[in-house]
């Protein structure tokens, strides 16, 4: 599949105030469903489950999971049946019905068992049929994916911003900067609480850090949790730009850059790339904060 992800500057006055020169990666726009970086984690995912002859992607998340909408309709779109597993009691939601409409099967599973995702796995009959993607999509096939969008960039840059939640992402990222040799600085911006994980979870890939600032004091209380001030801070963003993002992922991320360019940060002429990394049906959830 061909995709389409361009680099776009964002005219703001504030940038320009503060020149400094930012840019966005559209990965939102490579898929409506298949969205940002999820398109990318699950491409080398899905061929390795192709090769393998697996007839069915089995994979796991939260009810409100960019993830699974993407697992579901990837697995339409490449002919795999789809098996969710869903943390917590069963419920109803347009993510989770948009999942059913894709044909996936979910499974709801109490926060105890959902710990255990391989052995929810290897409960499953037919198993050997099945293809075992983990939550969020992690895994070293996935950083593969990822780091091809560095090979895509048509521009240098000095810096590089992105979400991060379980850091594959940014493992792929680091790796495409290092392979490319570029002296771009890789800044990650964990959504969860304590993100301090996330540089062991880099490494862990064999993706190297020494390019890597993780920015840990913009989770606002935690992974989906908000505050009025992120709130605020979408609001104006997206009606200043045209461009949509979304409090749980894009909107951290880009409080962080538009704090730290207010602090500056950045010295003048910086050129800094935002990934825009999409899953924007999680608004969906969050719609009634806007209020
Ligand atoms: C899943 C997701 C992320 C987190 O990516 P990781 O590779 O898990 O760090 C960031 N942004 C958006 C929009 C996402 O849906």
């Amino acid at each position: 599949m061909q995709i389409y992800s361009p680099e776009q500057k964002v005219n703001h006055p504030f940038y320009e105030s503060k020149k400094v020169h930012v840019y966005l990666k559209r990965d939102d726009m490579i898929h409506p469903f298949i969205s940002g970086n999820k398109w990318r984690k699950l491409k080398y995912n899905l061929q390795k489950a192709q090769q393998e002859n697996k007839s069915t992607l089995v994979t796991f998340g939260g009810a409100w999971s960019n993830h699974l909408l993407a697992t579901a309709c990837a697995g339409a779109t490449f002919q795999f049946k789809t098996i969710g597993f869903v943390r917590g009691e069963e419920i109803s939601n347009p993510v989770l019905n948009m999942c059913k409409l894709f044909g996936m099967q979910l499974r709801f599973v109490s926060r105890e068992e959902y710990k255990d995702k391989f052995q929810l796995f290897e409960q499953l009959e037919n198993k050997e049929e099945y293809f075992f993607i983990d939550e969020g999509g992690a895994s070293l096939e996935a950083t593969y994916g990822c780091k091809e969008l560095v090979d895509e960039l048509k521009d240098e840059y000095d810096h590089i911003f992105c979400a991060a939640g379980t850091g594959t992402t940014a493992a792929g990222i680091a790796q495409g900067i290092s392979d490319c040799n570029l002296n771009t600085q890789l800044h990650v911006i964990p959504v969860l609480k304590k993100g301090g994980f996330i540089l062991d979870e880099i490494a862990k890939f064999n993706s190297p850090t020494n390019q890597i600032h993780l920015h840990l004091d913009y989770h606002f209380g935690g992974y989906a949790k908000v505050k009025p001030e992120l709130i605020a801070f979408v609001k104006t963003y997206v009606k200043s730009t045209g461009i949509m993002i979304e409090p749980t992922y894009t909107g951290k991320a880009m409080y962080a850059l538009q704090d730290l360019i207010e602090k500056d940060y950045f010295p003048k002429g910086s050129r800094i790339l935002f990934i825009h990394t999409g899953g924007l049906t999680g608004l969906l959830g969050q719609l009634e904060k806007f209020n």
